[in-house]
């Protein structure tokens, strides 16, 4: 056992963004507890780091109580289904595991004097009415639409986080993830890019909601960790945007798969989801001066490696 060295925590850790900070987390010499149950993430993603004596996987559903021995100085608490695909399909174990799971994660941390990082999302601010969003804007959300059940989910982390901040001066940090894709998102998933990826790879046409002119800025998923690293990192406990400020419309980002693809499979359109933020990009300013932190790699970038990725994984 390689024992000295930094222990971490991280639910949803077979999920797709948890499974590259496990990988980051393992590379910079933590020993890594990797928590999930699998109902939106797949084995398959850390399958590769169970050679390294620094992991291990520990089958769990963070809405029951967590118990680990040992010492434990970081939690990330990934552990959530994020497909807005999911929000009619599983709205009570979304609201569960945003609220007793993080309220179950907090306690461990507590129990374990662990420092605490809450994966939260762009959600938060629902269909926005400032642009860009800033980390004080407090959100335009509908709590009793089909995506409330994530966003005020996400809002009740957030909440009970602070809460555990200042009554039990636990050490926490929060993280305001936007929409972020890359390898390993499953084909599946139902989101955006891996949608479009996936269609336009099998020679589908591209399902467009709506008339595509609503916005995201998406960011690729190395450069979200090196943002979830560095604010692990900082003395920073107030609420950080993490994504990239370039803005493109839904139509544009099919238009770049469509393109890089090679695909001649064109576009369809759907009808646009219920409460559908019509736009999306963060200000980053806070994550630039605290953290010193801004996305590298550009949309075209970051497809190009997507795609890279999905192809060599259908040859396999
Ligand atoms: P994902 O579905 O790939 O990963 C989530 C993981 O959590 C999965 O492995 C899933 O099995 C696990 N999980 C769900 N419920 C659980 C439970 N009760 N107990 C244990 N494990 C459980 O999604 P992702 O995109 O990797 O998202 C990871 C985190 O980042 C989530 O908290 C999500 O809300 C947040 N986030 C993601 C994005 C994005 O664009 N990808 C944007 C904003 C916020
Ligand atoms: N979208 C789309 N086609 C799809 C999947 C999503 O046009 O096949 C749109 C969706 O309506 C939204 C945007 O793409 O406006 C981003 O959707 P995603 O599911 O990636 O995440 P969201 O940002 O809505 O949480």
């Amino acid at each position: 056992m390689a024992s000295g060295r930094r222990r971490a925590l991280v639910t949803g850790g077979a999920g797709f963004i948890g499974s590259h900070l496990c990988e980051r987390l393992v590379r910079e010499g933590y020993r890594v507890l990797c928590m999930d149950n699998l109902r939106t993430g797949s084995f398959e993603n850390v399958a590769h780091l169970t050679a390294e004596p620094a992991f291990e996987y520990v089958d769990h559903d963070v809405t029951t109580y967590i118990r680990i021995a040992g010492e434990l100085d970081e939690v990330y608490h990934l552990a959530s289904p994020a497909s807005p695909a999911d929000f009619e399909r599983i709205p009570i174990p979304i609201l569960k595991v945003g609220a007793i799971g993080t309220y179950n994660a907090l306690g461990l941390a507590l129990a374990k004097g662990s420092r605490f990082l809450l994966a939260s999302t762009s959600e938060v601010y629902g269909d926005p009415l400032v642009h860009p969003q800033r980390e004080d804007y407090w959100g335009n959300v509908n709590p009793i639409g089909v995506r409330g059940v994530y966003d005020e989910a996400k809002r009740y982390a957030e909440s009970i986080t602070m809460a555990y901040h200042r009554h039990h001066r636990i050490d926490t940090r929060i993280v305001r993830i936007f929409n972020t894709y890359g390898p390993r998102m499953r084909p599946d998933d139902g989101r955006m890019v891996p949608n479009f990826i996936r269609q336009a790879l099998a020679g589908e046409p591209l399902t467009i909601y709506g008339e595509g002119d609503q916005t995201r800025s998406i960011q690729y998923v190395d450069d979200l960790i090196e943002g979830i690293f560095r604010l692990m990192q900082s003395a920073e406990t107030r609420p950080v945007n993490v994504g990239n400020p370039s803005e493109h419309t839904v139509r544009e980002v099919a238009g770049m798969v469509l393109e890089l693809s090679g695909s001649k499979s064109g576009a369809v359109h759907l009808p646009l989801p219920v409460d559908d933020p019509k736009q999306r990009c963060p200000d980053i300013s806070r994550a630039r001066e605290v953290l010193g932190w801004e996305p590298k790699v550009a949309a075209r970038e970051g497809l190009e490696r997507t795609l890279r990725w999905y192809r060599s994984r259908s040859r396999s």
